[in-house]
């Protein structure tokens, strides 16, 4: 097994802020960007236009930006594995991360694996059922499918994800409806006032799901007003969950230590888990501000405190 400086696990804004940090640090680090796990980039390759993110005063597709990380990372000697890490043993050191089919020794450890989008679990929106036939959870990669062109289209969620994918869908569906559970979004205002004027797009507040319908494709939602209970058919085309994320942590098997809500504890103001030359960074470890910006940063310190460790153990020179 190759022996490694640093290993970083992830491939989002803050895995590839990290591998660039740490490249031009001389570290040399792996990079494993994920295969199955979800689209190497992680969830801005799933976003359209990217307006916040400093230095792109015309927006940047998510696609576009993770991908100059991505290059800028290379550039500098980053070893980019488009490979999912199984699993990893962090009782022994260094370190092993055992990856499909690559393995590794690493003497430090950076964990940048993001979080992935949350379903609703009611029936019909199940696998073996509607899911992917109309059933999705990520309107910007399968809102094009031709089976939701002018049909009406149903996201569930208050936030910025539903409300952009919300607006992304105008593109393709007849009418798009936001169903929040709420009678007001979470959304930031800007995204908020987007959608309440949009002429396509319907609010429907104090609503949830409760029964994806249709035979081989979706053909109709039942909605439940949370206020009275009562239930109501709608015909529909296509069903969007925006309802938040859950960290991908389930390859360390409980080797660092969690929030109770599953992202990873980091020391406050670093990047520094529980064990000693691991460290976490971008949305994995951050349930609060949870950007692309904030990801980056996280990055660049869990690289910087991973070169400070080594230089600590003198692994530098190694
Ligand atoms: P979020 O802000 O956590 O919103 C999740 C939404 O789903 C909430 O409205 C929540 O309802 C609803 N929800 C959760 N569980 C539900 C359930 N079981 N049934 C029905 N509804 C449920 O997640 P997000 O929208 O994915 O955003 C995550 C972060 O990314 C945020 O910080 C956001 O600002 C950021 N983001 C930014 C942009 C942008 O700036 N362009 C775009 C996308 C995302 P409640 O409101 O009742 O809790």
């Amino acid at each position: 097994m190759e022996r490694k400086k640093l290993v970083i696990i992830g491939s989002g804004p803050a895995a590839y802020t990290a591998a660039i940090y740490a490249a031009r640090a001389n570290l040399s680090p792996v990079v494993y960007e994920g295969f199955f796990s979800g689209p190497a980039g992680g969830q801005l390759m799933t976003t359209t236009e990217v307006e916040n993110y400093p230095g792109f005063p015309e927006g940047v597709t998510g696609p576009a930006l993770m991908d100059k990380m991505r290059k800028q990372a290379e550039k500098f000697g980053s070893l980019i594995l488009t490979e999912d890490v199984v699993s990893v043993d962090l009782s022994v050191r260094p370190f092993v991360v055992t990856g499909s089919p690559t393995c590794m020794l690493a003497e430090s450890l950076i964990i940048a694996t993001g979080a992935t989008a949350n379903r609703l679990d009611v029936p019909g929106s199940r696998d073996g059922e509607l899911w992917q036939k109309g059933v999705t959870a990520c309107a910007v990669c399968d809102g094009a499918a031709p089976i939701f062109r002018n049909k009406d289209l149903y996201v569930f969620g208050g936030g910025d994800t539903a409300v952009e994918e919300a607006i992304f869908l105008t593109k393709y569906g007849s009418r798009v409806f936001l169903v929040h559970r709420r009678d007001a979004l979470r959304a930031s205002k800007i995204m908020s006032e987007r959608a309440l004027h949009h002429p396509k797009i319907t609010l429907i507040w104090n609503h949830v799901l409760s029964k994806v319908e249709g035979e081989s494709v979706v053909t109709g939602v039942v909605l439940q007003d949370v206020t009275s209970g009562k239930m109501s058919s709608h015909s529909a085309g296509g069903v969007f969950f925006a309802i938040g994320h859950t960290p991908n942590t389930a390859f360390l098997k409980g080797q660092v230590t969690l929030h109770p809500n599953g992202y990873i504890k980091v020391v406050a103001g670093t990047s520094y888990t529980n064990i000693q030359g691991v460290f976490a960074a971008g949305d994995v470890q951050d349930h609060v501000y949870r950007q692309a910006v904030s990801a980056a940063g996280s990055g660049c310190m869990a690289a910087l405190d991973a070169e400070r460790f080594l230089s600590e153990q003198g692994h530098l020179h190694t």
